[in-house]
């Protein structure tokens, strides 16, 4: 048996996965276990932020992995403490919480929020509005804070005290304060939603009804986050400062990291036994997180980014095919007029591009640090499928 046979048999089927078993990556390159190679146009899934195996990244890691590779969070580590420092300096909040994906970076943010109304407002304000269409994770919890029905089956009971609220409806979120809610949660792009940005009048609007309310601003940049969108926060993009910032995809470089960030409002929320996690900050873990940093927070980097996205988007937004381009920076959307999204991935792929899709449009997420070649020879691939 191959690998795709053997994992077929041996694990769920709960992905539906491409034919392709990946062996080894040289930063927008992956080859599969046949030697056929592949310009990466999704930098896995948005998580090698970097590319494949980054030299000072991997440095990073491997040194890390020979010095000590985890130890409890009942101690401290010099390269925890390095990470946090950074990500904190970075984006101007007062403290994080270390978890290892988006999903528990999320749950941290809930519980924060509830913590928070809580201990100023007892029981009664337990309430998280999220978007319609929104997508914030597979745990019960995000499960149930993910705006889109088709997510709320089979696992009954979900959890209660959530409500949704339409994208772009300053309106229809206003109408959901029924004064039990303590935090409105939203991604600044939809990603899993069909990379659709929000309106920026409305995330200004709901920042500050937040605000007048006393009712925490949770901006899940799991996806958007570190760089994507050609600034460190996408929020930056939109003018606001949330109480919360989550991040996790792109932050590890392609190792689990989640972060939930809290602003001075909430910092001191979440004390002793109130959170935690065995893994999260694992050392490795931050010695990846950290490079990824610092490559990201280099002047001139997310400049090239914005430069490099443009041109992406200007090439795409050419092809005959093509009914918009969506998203920013290098979170990009593309809306089809006749063709299949799908069709377009499995073309791509048995071409040598690898893209995803997101809803009915192809997205791409390639890595930070694409080069201009690699770019030429990903779009010699994509452009010709996305003509009619
Ligand atoms: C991917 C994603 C998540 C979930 O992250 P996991 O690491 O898979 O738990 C949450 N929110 C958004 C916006 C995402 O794109």
């Amino acid at each position: 048996m191959n690998t795709i046979e053997i994992s077929e048999k041996y694990l769920m089927k709960t992905y539906g996965r491409q034919p392709m078993a990946a062996a080894s990556g040289q930063n927008c390159v992956c080859t599969d276990e046949d030697g056929k190679q592949y310009i990466d146009f999704g930098s896995g899934i948005g998580t090698n932020s970097l590319g494949y195996c980054n030299d000072a990244w991997a440095d990073a890691v491997c040194k890390q992995v020979r010095k000590i590779q985890h130890t409890s969070n009942y101690y401290y580590t010099d390269v925890q403490a390095a990470f946090v420092q950074k990500l904190c300096g970075i984006t101007g909040y007062q403290k994080a919480f270390l978890g290892n994906s988006g999903a528990e970076a999320n749950e941290c943010a809930i519980k924060l929020a509830r913590k928070y109304s809580f201990d100023k407002y007892g029981e009664g304000r337990g309430t998280i509005i999220t978007l319609k269409n929104s997508f914030h994770g597979r745990t019960m919890m995000t499960l149930t804070a993910t705006g889109q029905d088709v997510f709320h089956n089979y696992f009954f009971p979900f959890p209660t005290g959530f409500a949704y609220a339409e994208a772009n409806n300053l309106d229809d979120l206003k109408s959901k304060l029924d004064g039990t809610v303590c935090a409105v949660m939203m991604e600044m792009i939809q990603g899993e939603g069909g990379v659709c940005a929000m309106e920026k009048e409305f995330v200004q609007a709901a920042a500050k009804l937040c605000e007048e309310n006393d009712i925490l601003f949770i901006v899940d940049e799991v996806q958007t986050g570190v760089g994507r969108t050609g600034t460190f926060l996408a929020s930056e993009q939109f003018g606001v400062h949330p109480n919360v910032t989550t991040l996790a995809k792109g932050l590890g470089g392609g190792l689990p990291i989640g972060c939930c960030l809290a602003d001075e409002k909430c910092a001191e929320v979440m004390g002793p036994s109130s959170h935690g996690s065995t893994f999260g900050g694992n050392p490795v873990v931050c010695a990846g997180a950290l490079a990824v940093l610092e490559q990201v927070s280099a002047e001139g980097f997310l400049e090239k980014v914005q430069q490099k996205a443009a041109y992406i988007r200007e090439a795409v937004a050419k092809c005959s095919d093509v009914a918009a381009v969506t998203g920013l920076g290098l979170m990009i959307g593309i809306a089809l007029k006749t063709k299949d999204a799908h069709d377009v991935m499995d073309k791509a792929r048995e071409n040598g591009l690898l893209i995803l899709t997101a809803k009915e449009k192809v997205r791409l997420l390639p890595p930070l640090t694409i080069s201009q070649e690699e770019i030429e020879k990903g779009l010699k691939i994509l452009l010709p499928l996305l003509e009619n």
